[in-house]
């Protein structure tokens, strides 16, 4: 029986984290002076192989899981990525397997991971500016590698690709309209993100958030737009098209707009921890039990229990109080990767 939580929700979706690792230092999730050369990530044995995470994967399909994310920290770190693809497309159950990352090795692996059986990339692209580029991914790189990336997706059949770019006040919010423009007309479909108050570490304030109703009302004052319909129950995005024809763009109003009542997704970080929302603690362990031999059915019966107790709408509790409601240890970005 496919369990539903203590909010009658069930679980659709999961996001997987295999690195917790990054090329970037993207400040609003792993800001540069917090994780320094030093930083002591994960050692590669408490990482989870690619054969736990295929037989995670499968008793995750038995429960309903019907989307697959691959992310982390940044996946095109995790060696040999498209072998593990390769084993996850295989599983009877996935009707969607998508890669969210920061594009920058993209080009690089685009065509190996869509021979593996991938079906997606989204790609974070938080600026065109190549300053502003600069600060939001913390990284001395160029905007363009990541744009020869989203072509060389494009190309290799990973697309139509979705774009998310992290809106924050005083810092990118001019590049709305740039991304905006440099993607109409075209099939790419470029959603903008409210920064959100994951984890202890990024300095999260209300006046940073740009509101997602700002964010359309801005682009539609150059071009007119006009809301859709979402494309499935619980989609995450507020979707829109250009009146004139030429596309489609989106926002993602986490913080002003919550939708953690159709939230049917569950995380599982690099390390093996299961995590039921974004703002949840340390998550459960369930690398121990795969490793220490128990059986499918016992795992299984582990992660049951979590979703079945499930009440999570933290963002939700936010907006009725209008600030962070609990302090304390929180998972932080990195770990759960979106
Ligand atoms: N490294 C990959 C990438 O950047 O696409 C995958 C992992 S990253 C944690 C997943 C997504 O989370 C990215 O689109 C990133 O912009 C977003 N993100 C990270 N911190 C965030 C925050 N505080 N608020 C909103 N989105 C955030
Ligand atoms: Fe890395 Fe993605 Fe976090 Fe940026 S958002 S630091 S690219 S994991
Ligand atoms: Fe889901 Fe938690 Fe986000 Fe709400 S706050 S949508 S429950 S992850």
């Amino acid at each position: 029986m496919e369990p539903l939580d203590a909010l009658g929700r069930p679980l659709r979706d999961l996001r997987l984290s295999v690195t917790d690792r990054c090329n970037f230092r993207c400040p609003y999730c792993m800001p540069a002076e917090l994780f320094g050369e030093r930083y002591a990530f994960l050692p590669r044995p408490e990482i989870l192989s690619f054969e736990e995470i295929e037989r995670l994967v499968r008793l995750f399909v038995e429960l309903g899981v019907r989307k697959l994310r691959i992310t982390g920290g940044e996946p095109l770190i995790r060696a040999e990525l498209p072998r593990l693809i390769e084993r996850l497309a295989r599983i009877d159950g996935i009707e969607d397997l998508a890669l969210t990352s920061n594009g920058f090795l993209l080009a690089r692996h685009a065509v190996a991971l869509a021979d593996a059986g991938l079906s997606r990339v989204t790609v974070s692209l938080d600026a065109l500016d190549p300053e502003v580029f600069k600060t939001m991914s913390g990284s001395p790189h160029e905007p363009e590698r990541v744009l020869e990336g989203i072509a060389a997706a494009a190309d290799a059949g990973l697309g139509p690709l979705k774009i998310n770019c992290v809106v924050q006040q005083g810092v990118n919010e001019d590049e709305v309209l740039r991304l905006a423009e440099h993607f109409r007309g075209t099939p790419h479909i470029v959603r903008f993100i409210e920064f959100m108050d994951v984890g202890t570490r990024n300095r999260w304030d209300l006046d940073r958030v740009v509101r997602a109703g700002d964010i359309v009302e801005r682009i539609g004052q150059r071009y007119p737009l006009e809301p859709l319909d979402a494309n499935y129950p619980g989609e995450v995005a507020r979707r829109y098209r250009y009146a004139d024809g030429q596309g489609e763009v989106g926002v993602i109003a986490s913080v002003t707009q919550p939708f953690c009542r159709g939230c049917t997704r569950a995380r599982v970080t690099a390390e093996g921890r299961l995590v039921t929302c974004l703002f949840s603690d340390a998550g459960v362990d369930l690398k121990g039990p795969l490793r220490d031999g128990r059986s499918d059915e016992a795992v299984r019966d582990i992660v049951r229990g979590v979703w079945s107790t499930r009440s999570d709408r933290y963002s939700e509790e936010r907006a009725g109080v209008g600030g962070p409601v609990r302090s304390g240890r929180r998972i932080e970005m990195y770990q759960v990767g979106g």
